[in-house]
């Protein structure tokens, strides 16, 4: 094999697995992280972006010249657009106005074209993933991307993101969890590490604000609280979640996730956003169910950078209620 990779979509996947120091001593487990903002685009959405469009042009409903259209929190946005780019594809990126200015000015550099809307609930016609379809039913030639009910975002993680979990740890883990925005990743990555050893316990982290840890515990998709966190917080069973293989739940708050992001960052020179923090909070939490002397993966989904304007800003911080770290008093 030639030592260099033929093109752009090949450099997503295949990063790093890390062994959290902090969370690893405080547990008594090894607590492990898929840095997943080293993909090429900074963030796990790269994976799925890649398979729904490789999906999408071996069923022919993506063709040569075409335009890929999505409703997305940002990041599955930039992987699109930067696959999209090196493959010739055109994008539409229809984007809730409250998501990080960073992320909505990294999508128009990459040439994305972006169509902002307020944010809405889902049952609204406005929302942004129904103005998404709408849009792409309206273009000439355009893929609706989809990324919460098409499945080809799961199988980049049953494909994927699990059998290089399962090769990293030699098969010695124990615990896998994660949050959930379309809900790929956990059930991807559930049913490929279940594959190969149903024993090992597949546990839901989720922000409060959203209706999955209520509807595994009692099946129920209630919802009490909010979260800042972006990209994860589900309220429905897309169909990337039928199915997911949910052993157990943590409800995760801001404050935990942000404790542990800021924790990474200090401690471990590892600079990720809220969902990552609060899937190492989860972890932790995992790591008390099962017991000293177990295995626990998880995922750092993005990079802290995409966030520099609110988490790491003490003035957003103090607006929304959350208190800054010493070192970020500047
Ligand atoms: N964290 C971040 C920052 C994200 O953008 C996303 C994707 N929306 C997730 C976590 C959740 O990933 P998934 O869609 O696979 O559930």
């Amino acid at each position: 094999m030639a030592g260099f990779a033929l093109d752009t979509a090949s450099l997503v996947g295949n990063t790093p697995l890390v062994r959290l120091k902090g969370p690893s001593e405080a547990t008594g487990c090894d607590i492990l992280a898929k840095c997943e903002f080293m993909n090429p685009g900074g963030s796990i959405k790269d994976r799925a972006a890649k398979y729904i469009i490789e999906d999408a042009e071996a069923r022919g409903t993506l063709r040569p010249g075409g335009t890929i259209v999505e409703g997305t929190a940002g990041n599955t946005g930039i992987g699109l657009a930067l696959i999209g780019n090196a493959k010739g594809y055109r994008t539409i990126i229809v984007i809730p106005e409250t998501q990080s200015q960073e992320k909505k000015d990294t999508l128009r550099a990459l040439g994305a074209e972006l169509v902002e809307v307020p944010p809405t609930a889902y049952s609204n016609p406005a929302h942004y993933v129904h103005t998404s379809r709408r849009i792409a039913e309206e273009t000439p030639n355009a893929l609706w991307s989809n990324q919460f009910d098409n499945v080809a975002n799961r199988m980049a993680h049953i494909q994927g993101t699990a059998p290089e979990i399962w090769a990293q740890t030699g098969g010695r883990i124990h615990g896998f969890t994660c949050a959930a925005g379309t809900g790929g990743t956990i059930a991807g990555v559930g049913m490929g590490l279940k594959e190969r050893d149903a024993d090992v316990t597949i546990a839901l982290t989720d922000p409060h604000g959203a209706a999955l840890f209520n509807y595994y515990a009692k099946g129920e998709l209630t919802a009490e609280g909010s979260s800042v966190a972006e990209g994860i917080g589900q309220s429905r069973i897309t169909a990337n979640l039928e199915g997911a293989p949910i052993d157990t739940q943590f409800r995760i708050s801001d404050e935990q996730g942000l404790r542990q992001a800021f924790a990474l960052l200090k401690d471990e020179g590892l600079c990720v956003g809220l969902s990552s923090g609060i899937n190492v909070a989860g972890a932790m939490a995992l790591a008390e169910q099962l017991g000293p002397g177990k295995t626990i993966v998880t995922i750092l989904c993005d990079s802290g950078m995409r966030y520099l304007s609110t988490l790491f800003n003490p003035e957003w911080l103090g607006a929304k209620g959350f208190a800054a770290p010493e070192w970020l008093k500047y």
